[in-house]
């Protein structure tokens, strides 16, 4: 059977990776690189849902294809949200992990509610129209990093229902609980129809 292309507006492997093996199989998933799009995407929205939008929506003027594009952010109650749609860049514009968690950490000193949360949205452009999917994991802020595995801020983020960080928990069970996994369940069961 012929397969269905789809355009995930990423180059990033971990993520074709991840939502490769999560999507119905008469799909093939292809990067950017493999549509040749070699530009850098906008992202000049105010929310996590808007930068989603805006990628998706640049690859479908640009190449009018079946497409979706991925936003991430933390938020974080106390903080009013806070870093959300600044999450990748919270302490400036090099994106430093280490900087983003210690400039977390620090505005959290004060304040007895830690509780966050991870939201992924993705934006899907199909047959013309477009649908939003998100997918959340609350958590807490532990007091300081722990655990050397994943990335980001993984290492001061502690799911609900455990006491261990993403980072402490490890690849496989964060791949299953995670905010990116959660929209990408959601993704898959719109697809398989
Ligand atoms: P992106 O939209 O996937 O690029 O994510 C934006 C930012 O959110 C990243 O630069 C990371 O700092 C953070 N982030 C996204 N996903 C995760 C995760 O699973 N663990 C920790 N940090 C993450």
């Amino acid at each position: 059977m012929e397969k269905i292309r789809l355009c995930f507006a990423t180059n990033n492997s971990h993520k074709l990776d991840e939502v490769r093996a999560m999507l119905p199989s008469q799909f093939e998933i292809v990067s950017l690189r493999d549509i040749q799009c070699f530009d850098e995407l906008p992202e000049n929205q105010r929310t996590i849902e808007g930068n989603a939008l805006e990628k998706a929506r640049f690859i479908f003027d640009k190449f009018g294809i079946d497409c979706f594009a991925d936003d991430t952010g933390l938020e974080v109650e106390s903080l009013g949200g806070e870093p959300g749609v600044d999450t990748a860049h919270y302490a400036g514009p090099e994106r430093d992990a280490d900087k983003n968690m210690a400039l977390l950490l620090a505005n959290l000193e004060d304040k007895v509610n830690r509780n966050a949360r991870f939201k992924t949205v993705f934006s899907l452009f199909w047959h013309g129209e477009m649908y939003h999917f998100e997918g959340l994991v609350p958590g807490r802020i532990g007091l300081e990093k722990k655990g050397d595995q994943g990335f980001g801020y993984d290492p001061i983020f502690i799911p609900d229902g455990f006491s261990q960080t993403f980072a402490e928990l490890g690849t496989d069970i964060k791949n299953r609980l995670s905010h990116r996994a959660a929209a990408t369940r959601q993704l898959a069961a719109f697809l398989a129809g």
